[in-house]
């Protein structure tokens, strides 16, 4: 088995799913004693937020070198950033560190196009939905994004990080993201991929008349495939 090396804290709630849930395919392919061989570098978001906001990434991508090249002193094989919002920073991991990087984006395109769509909602912070970078990851894969109305994206955006990022799971918030789905659905997508490492802890599958596609969940499935198989 391979060793990932995963940068988290953004927030720590999804990083624990990943944890969770690698340790979950672990005991299920592996059985026994058998656990995920993880290293965690796990920062302080409240630090990153304030550099989030001011559109600091370059400041951003310093931070994530640094925890990259740890990982990779430490032994990783390979690294996975835990959180879709701070991929936009990949660019300065990957000049970093010699090992590679599993993209978010690639896995949740896997996903997709195992799926056959070629339209996704997609849903996450105004930084993903407004930076492009996730959008053009997944056009060079051939799925185009629906992305929600602009004037909505700040009120989806406030539920993540006053609510989602601190644990805080509320139904009306659950509406609110529905809503924005059920309307891109209307749109034409064939399936709302929730673009956010958080969302899942919101909208799960079945809540919608389509596929939903959590990029964590995908992400963490490729990450294993990458430590089991690769
Ligand atoms: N975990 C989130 C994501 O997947 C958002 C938190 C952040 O801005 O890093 O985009």
């Amino acid at each position: 088995m391979k060793t990932v090396g995963l940068i988290g804290g953004m927030s720590w709630e999804s990083t624990l799913y990943y944890y969770e849930n690698l340790n979950g395919y672990a005991a299920r392919e592996l059985g026994g004693l058998h656990s995920a061989k993880c290293l965690v570098y796990s920062v302080d978001f409240a630090e990153l937020e304030p550099l989030q906001a001011a559109g600091k990434w370059d400041e951003c991508g310093r931070i994530m070198a640094a925890a990259a090249r740890s990982l990779e002193r430490a032994g990783a094989d390979f690294l996975a950033l835990c959180t879709n919002t701070m991929h936009i920073a990949a660019p300065a991991i990957e000049r970093a560190a010699k090992i590679p990087l599993l993209h978010i984006a690639d896995a949740a395109a896997d996903e997709l196009s195992r799926l056959g769509v070629r339209h996704a909602a997609l849903l996450g912070t105004r930084y993903t939905l407004r930076n492009g970078f996730l959008a053009e990851r997944l056009a060079a894969r051939g799925v185009e994004t629906l992305l929600p109305p602009e004037p909505d994206i700040d009120a989806l955006d406030a539920a993540i990080f006053s609510e989602l990022c601190l644990g805080v799971v509320r139904d009306e918030t659950r509406g609110l993201y529905l809503d924005a789905a059920r309307a891109l659905i209307g749109r034409g997508a064939e399936a709302v991929l929730l673009g956010c490492t958080e969302l899942g802890m919101l909208v799960k599958p079945g809540d919608l008349p389509a596929p939903v596609i959590d990029s964590a969940g995908a992400h963490v499935k490729a990450i294993w495939n990458a430590m089991a198989n690769g």
